[in-house]
């Protein structure tokens, strides 16, 4: 493993720990693995920041992606359109309710929910009920890193030195749970009751809900029950609140089915997708709203527009991957490999819960974690022992997690479990 300091000198790196951290330079990547230079290999377990879906460099999304290139290969957004956008548009509308049917683009994930979040203020502004203030959210959401996703992200854990700049947000508890929990019924019923509470405290003053479906990522891979999300969306929506779904990182199958939504039996008003939707290529961020919430500023004065947009907005070489990236999403064979996938999870969580430092095991559709009993300082040289057998893992705190990219082979994804069970059994019992 090669650690250039010369990088290191230059680049101030996102959430970096500054020189306590080893940096790998990667020179190009193949499928599910990335490489260094020499030809060192790494199995690219975590998709990149659960980007990559189809794997790295897909031949079929280059090939898109050179094609508009070298025909269109960037217009502004405004007053000018171009095909890749709209094909994109249509695409996902296969994989959506019909009642999600605007779409509004932007950069990320982070700006999708920024957009989410002010279309959502300016939705009850625009109906002058201007005192629905109040956003409620779930204990250790992340939303993104800008002020608005800190803001309803503000248990996750990332954002505290800036509370206060923060807007209202009331926050109900998140049952999660994991395989052999016994006692979820109870920590829903407490989660209900202090949802419950809110409404009936400040029900007309919240304007708004926002939540990961089914899996908080960020905060350490925490899963809860559809029964129960879909029952907070039945309970918020009888004192007329918006829901926002931010489906950033559990879109496009990574929770089993194509969104986390098709497992509830509510649609949200706002839903926000980013990260694999260019097949986790380039960045785009996307919101997508109902034609009730669209009609609410299209019909009104200018005062009463979306006053938003970011200057590469639509650009038609990232619309070109995405559109490409959702064609090889509609193949047979990456639905199997979902399946095969989370198959092998199972079996290999099976395999970790034996090691004595293993807590907490879950699986949910492509994606499993577990918890290490073991301090955070633990967890760099976890990471280190991991890249040394030629594994890309990124435990947040203490808590592993495998999020593949689809082009994973179930052998190569069982063969890593090993791996880890063995490093764990060495080092960590
Ligand atoms: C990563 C993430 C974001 C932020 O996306 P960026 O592309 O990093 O800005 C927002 N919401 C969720 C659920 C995420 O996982």
């Amino acid at each position: 493993m090669s650690v250039s300091t010369k990088d290191k000198d230059l680049i101030w790196y996102p959430f970096s720990k500054g020189k306590r951290e080893d940096i790998v330079s990667i020179n190009s990547a193949k499928g599910s693995y990335i490489y260094e230079e020499d030809g060192t290999a790494y199995l690219d377990l975590v998709s990149s920041w659960w980007t990559t879906l189809h794997g790295h460099c897909h031949p079929f999304i280059v090939q898109s992606i050179c094609e508009q290139a070298s025909k269109l290969d960037h217009v502004i957004f405004s007053g000018f359109s171009h095909a890749p956008a709209k094909q994109l548009c249509e695409e996902l509308r296969k994989d959506l309710p019909s009642q999600l049917s605007k779409f509004f683009f932007s950069d990320d994930g982070s700006t999708s929910v920024e957009i989410a979040l002010k279309m959502a203020y300016q939705y009850w502004f625009n109906q002058d009920k201007k005192d629905k203030l109040i956003f409620l959210n779930f204990e250790g959401g992340y939303h993104g890193d800008t002020f608005g996703a800190m803001s309803v992200g503000n248990t996750s854990g990332y954002h505290d030195i800036f509370s206060e700049f923060f807007f209202k947000t009331l926050t109900i508890p998140c049952p999660t749970t994991w395989d052999g929990d016994e006692n979820i019924e109870e920590r829903e019923k407490h989660a209900l009751s202090v949802l419950r509470s809110y409404l009936e405290e400040f029900g007309e003053h919240i304007g708004t809900l926002i939540v990961e479906p089914l899996f908080q990522a960020a905060v350490g891979m925490r899963i809860h029950r559809p029964e129960f999300l879909s029952t907070v969306v039945s309970m918020v929506r009888e004192y007329n609140i918006l829901v926002i779904f931010d489906e950033v990182m559990t879109g496009f199958f990574r929770t089993g089915t194509c969104f986390a939504l098709d497992q509830l039996s509510v649609v949200p008003d706002i839903l926000c997708l980013g990260k694999g939707i260019t097949g986790g290529c380039l960045p785009l961020g996307l919101t997508i709203v109902t034609e009730e919430l669209y009609e609410c500023f299209a019909s009104k004065k200018h005062r009463y527009t979306f006053s938003h947009g970011h200057t590469f907005t639509g650009n038609p070489i990232i619309c070109a991957a995405a559109v490409a990236s959702m064609q090889l999403l509609h193949r047979e064979e990456t639905r199997r490999s979902v399946e095969n996938i989370h198959a092998v999870h199972k079996e290999g969580m099976a395999l970790l819960k034996q090691c004595s430092s293993v807590r907490r095991p879950r699986v949910l559709g492509a994606m499993s974690a577990f918890e290490l009993e073991h301090e955070s300082y633990c967890i760099l040289s976890f990471r280190k022992l991991c890249l040394q057998e030629g594994l890309l893992l990124r435990p947040l705190q203490n808590t592993v997690n495998f999020i593949p990219p689809y082009s994973i082979s179930p052998e190569e994804l069982y063969n890593a479990y090993q791996t880890v069970g063995v490093l764990l059994n060495k080092h960590y019992s």
